[in-house]
């Protein structure tokens, strides 16, 4: 019997895989079998060694994804690498932290940029590429718990994840009658630089991890194996659904 889990052959473009939950994503999704093309603002070195040590294919790709400007050049260089796309990873994501009185508009909209415009250009431009393949396809976004709470202190984050959760859930309910997939995953609180100054403030830390049933931060490896599930053919039949990563933080 075939390995549903088994991605042998398919080629994944993973924005933001240069560190973190990224990084985490795309070793998991080369172990599975993809073939990689990675969309970074800054040089994967780490990732690409990783990746390449273990022999898996890679292809950098230099995208700053605060405007929508690279994004046909993504599509078109991993055609013209890889000859085709099977799946899209929406995980390259920004935060910015002030009091909700004080917040400015700078703070909106470089995240609302980053996190949400580019998210949905990006997902478009893949999901015309699945159609004009004709073998559908696969987009994961990258949610958050701000997907279903509102947080404190970082209002343009709980906008762009909250609206990630929506547009998951659209471009399922569109994209399906093209054999197009639409998930997301939620992580949790996870040790990486997006949470480095929640992990420095001893106060806020112990908050967090003291309501967190497995007792730990996630780490980038934790959210490899949801992703590859969702881009599996195990998930044939699951869309438009926001999955969870959180070592039971909604639990509570
Ligand atoms: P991180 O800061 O380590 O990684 C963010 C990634 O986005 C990096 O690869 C970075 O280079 C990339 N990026 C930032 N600005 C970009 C731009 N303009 N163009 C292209 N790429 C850009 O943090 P992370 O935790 O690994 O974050 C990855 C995703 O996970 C983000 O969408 C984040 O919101 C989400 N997330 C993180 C947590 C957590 O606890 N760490 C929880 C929920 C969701």
């Amino acid at each position: 019997m075939s390995n549903p889990f088994d991605l042998t052959g398919k080629v994944a473009i993973v924005t933001g895989c240069d560190t973190g939950l990224g990084r985490g994503i795309a070793l998991a999704l080369a172990e599975a079998g993809c073939a990689i093309s990675g969309a970074n603002v800054v040089a994967p070195t780490e990732t690409a060694e990783w990746l390449k040590s273990g022999g898996h294919r890679f292809l950098d790709i230099r995208a700053d994804l605060a405007t929508i400007e690279p994004i046909p050049e993504i599509i078109q260089r991993t055609v013209t690498e890889y000859g085709r796309i099977d799946i899209l990873v929406n995980n390259a994501g920004i935060i910015r932290r002030a009091d909700a009185l004080e917040f400015s508009e700078r703070d909106w909209d470089d995240v609302i940029a980053v996190n949400l415009k580019s998210v949905f250009f990006l997902s478009q431009a893949v999901a015309r590429r699945f159609v004009a393949q004709g073998e559908g396809g696969r987009i994961v976004n990258v949610a958050s718990m701000l997907s279903f709470q509102g947080g404190i202190r970082v209002p343009s984050y709980t906008a762009s994840k909250s609206g990630v959760a929506g547009l998951t859930k659209l471009m399922a309910n569109e994209w399906a009658k093209h054999g197009i997939t639409v998930n997301a995953v939620a992580p949790g609180y996870m040790a990486t630089n997006n949470t480095a100054l929640l992990r420095a403030d001893a106060v806020r830390s112990k908050e967090i991890l003291d309501r967190i049933p497995t007792g730990r931060w996630g780490l980038p490896e934790d959210v490899g194996g949801p992703v590859v599930f969702l881009c599996s053919a195990a998930a044939n039949y699951v869309t438009g659904h926001i999955l969870a990563v959180d070592g039971g933080w909604l639990a509570r």
